[in-house]
């Protein structure tokens, strides 16, 4: 069975200026400010996050 109550999906964001790598879950969560330098993230790749035990 799978939760389709909330479909998240796995993003890693990168920060442009330092290069901090951190994983947010969108849409629940919003794209961070990196906490070193408060520059806002940009999102790197997409993680695939289709399988569910
Ligand atoms: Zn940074």
């Amino acid at each position: 069975m799978t939760d389709d109550n909330e479909r998240r999906e796995a993003v890693e964001v990168r920060c442009p200026k330092c290069g901090r790598i951190q994983i947010v879950y969108i849409p629940a969560e919003e794209i961070p400010k990196c906490p070193d330098d408060g520059t806002q993230m940009i999102i790197r790749e997409l993680l695939d996050e289709g399988k569910v035990l």
